[in-house]
């Protein structure tokens, strides 16, 4: 139990240094950006012309930092979970709809298999769809540019509401699993390794769990359960 106390201390104060740091992070970085869109109205043609695209290094790469800082935020976040009744299947629907362009992009088929008893929830909707959104945005970016396949899949089991979002892309190298809901775990060259670890604490912090099951060059499957509303 003290040993408890501890790991919830060290945690909490690392995420207070985490957030101090991130805001402070935010100002500067903001008048940054601010500057570079300034000097990319101001200076004259030619210059613009010869060294405009450093202007554009400057702007995507804050961008990038800003995203990062942005979700090491949300990831240290202990903000009370605001809780009410879903289905499930609306939320999946809704979360799908946050990333439909990139599935229209990749032009992937995406087939629903949802129960169609009630199958409702507890939960903090918006936190819920963030996590959902990042397994998609995951399931997406490992599959190929043609021929992709997103299988979505909604039950009961016993007093349990799963969610199976199974993709036919990469797959993850056995080597990798065990690390892939560390923080900044990564195997992507701009990824932030951040959205795993959100959608971990997410499904924790509702009592719920997340498992995964992978096979390189065939697709991943996450698979996800909450307690049913009673
Ligand atoms: P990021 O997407 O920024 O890399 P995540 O925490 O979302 O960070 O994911 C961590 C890593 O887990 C990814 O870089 C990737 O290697 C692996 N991964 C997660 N989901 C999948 C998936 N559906 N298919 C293949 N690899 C995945
Ligand atoms: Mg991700």
């Amino acid at each position: 139990k003290e040993e408890e106390d501890l790991n919830l201390k060290k945690f909490s104060s690392t995420g207070r240094i985490a957030r101090l740091l991130a805001h402070e992070v935010k100002n500067p970085l903001t008048t940054i950006v601010l500057s570079a869109d300034q000097l990319q109205m101001e200076l004259p043609e030619n210059i613009l012309e010869e060294s405009g695209d450093l202007i554009e290094v400057i702007q995507r790469n804050c961008n990038r930092i800003n995203q990062l800082v942005t979700q090491l935020l949300e990831s240290t976040r202990f903000t009370e979970l605001d809780i009410a009744n879903y289905s499930i299947n609306d939320l999946l629907d809704e979360s799908l709809e946050q990333v439909i362009d990139r599935v229209q992009m990749k032009n992937l088929d995406v087939q629903k298999d949802y129960q169609d008893e009630i199958c409702n929830i507890d939960v903090d909707a918006e936190k819920v769809k963030i996590a959902l959104i990042n397994l998609l945005v995951n399931a997406i970016e490992a599959m190929p540019e043609s021929g992709g396949k997103l299988f979505l899949k909604t039950y009961i089991k016993g007093k349990q509401c799963r969610v199976e979002l199974k993709d036919n892309g990469v797959g993850i190298p056995k080597e990798n699993l065990e690390r892939l809901f560390e923080p900044f775990f990564t195997s992507k060259e701009s990824g932030s390794g951040l959205g795993l670890t959100n959608t971990q604490n997410i499904i924790l912090s509702h009592g719920g769990s997340i498992r995964v099951k992978s096979e390189e060059g065939v697709g991943t499957t996450f698979l996800l359960s909450f307690n049913l509303s009673s």
